[in-house]
């Protein structure tokens, strides 16, 4: 059987340069990096070069570069760890198409008495600056909305975004998992404070990630524990998940134009595809969108039977969003954007990645029309 993995936004796979990097660490060179002996010595150093590394590809300084278990744990802290520095301010905006770690950290300090407000985006998944200043207080602490949704693909204002928190003495966070390592970025121009990333979503391995914060900006621990990160993120550092999520980093930020020029041609192969065969669908996300991820919507069709057929052909693709795959009903993202529901039910996720071939393309073409149209 043919075998295609087309979910990239779920996960990517691991960068074999990044493998090679990581072994030793793995291996014999397994020093905890916090002691003070020689045998720490490299862990250490390698520690400190990936932080510059991971700094350099964003465009901060290394000391802004926090390592994390994730996205998730990231996201977390942002939001939780900016509720809890400041008994003052305690309100905090984010937006109802943010990916579930912030939207249930969101729901977590509500239940703790901090108020929340949500943003409604655009049909087309925009979050406006407009909207935002029209709800923003100066009793409003963070302000965080996602840089690109893992759903739908929509890239959001973030400069005009971060402007309007600023002029209201707020912080902004964006939730960067989907962008980090497949879109040009750099945090100063984007004038954002904090940052979440997630290595296995740019060739990185899983478990490991980051969250920048600018210098200056206050926050809690989410970890409490020894010393490690500055003090405020505890644990010993996990050395060869860290060295190759720098190393995966590099790679991708080094063929960054390439690797989106590559995509976009993979996407524009796909949609003229369909739509050749006479396959009609509607591609979600406007056009400030993720090149590769196409949410595509089949009108009166069923994505999660789309899923499993395709599955059967070995092929991987993804309803809404792979960390909900269980949940199988329409999703939070498809309702907010008030996707029609005979739309909405019909959807499914195409992430083409970087390793995807024309010829993936072309399969995946020809068993969508089996499955949608099977004249
Ligand atoms: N944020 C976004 C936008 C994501 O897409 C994901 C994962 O799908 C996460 C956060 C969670 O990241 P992790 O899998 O590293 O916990």
């Amino acid at each position: 059987m043919i075998s295609i993995y087309a979910d990239n936004a779920a996960t990517t796979a691991l960068d074999e340069t990044a493998i090679e990097m990581m072994k030793p660490y793995l291996q014999n060179i397994y020093g905890n990096a916090s002691q003070a002996y020689s045998f720490s010595r490299e862990p250490k150093k390698a520690l400190k070069e990936a932080r510059a590394t991971i700094a350099e590809c964003i465009g901060c300084s290394p000391d802004e570069i926090y390592f994390t278990s994730g996205g998730t744990e990231s996201d977390n802290w942002a939001i939780k760890g900016s509720a809890f520095a400041d008994i003052e301010k305690r309100a905090t905006i984010t937006s109802q198409i943010e990916h579930h770690a912030i939207l249930n950290s969101c729901k977590a300090i509500e239940r703790l008495g901090y108020p929340v407000a949500y943003l409604y985006p655009t049909a087309d998944g925009t979050v406006l600056p407009e909207e935002l200043e029209k709800i923003i207080t100066d009793q409003t602490r963070l302000v965080s909305v996602m840089f690109a949704n893992n759903e739908i693909g929509t890239t959001q204002p973030l400069s005009a975004l971060a402007k309007v928190a600023h002029s209201h003495g707020a912080l902004f966070h964006t939730d960067a998992v989907q962008a980090v390592g497949h879109i040009p970025i750099n945090v100063y121009d984007l004038g954002v404070d904090m940052l979440s990333a997630s290595a296995h979503k740019f060739n990185g391995p899983k478990g490991v990630g980051f969250l920048y914060i600018k210098n200056g900006t206050k926050i809690a621990p989410l970890i409490n524990g020894g010393a490690q990160e500055a003090g405020i993120r505890a644990g010993t550092e996990n050395v060869a998940s860290i060295v190759g999520m720098a190393v995966a980093l590099r790679e991708n930020h080094e063929h960054i134009q390439e690797n989106i020029a590559h995509k976009k041609t993979l996407e524009n192969a796909l949609l003229t595809g369909l739509t050749n065969f006479g396959v009609s669908y509607v591609l979600n996300g406007g056009n400030d969108k993720l090149p590769g991820l196409c949410s595509l919507s089949f009108k009166d069709k069923d994505g999660e039977a789309i899923l499993h057929r395709m599955d059967l052909m070995g092929i991987s693709i993804s309803t809404g969003s792979a960390c909900d795959s269980v949940n199988t009903e329409i999703s939070h993202v498809l309702k907010a954007i008030r996707l029609d529901e005979n739309l909405a039910k019909g959807t499914i996720r195409i992430s083409l990645g970087k390793n995807n071939t024309l010829d993936d393309v072309d399969t995946i073409v020809q068993s969508l029309r089996k499955i949608l149209s099977p004249i």
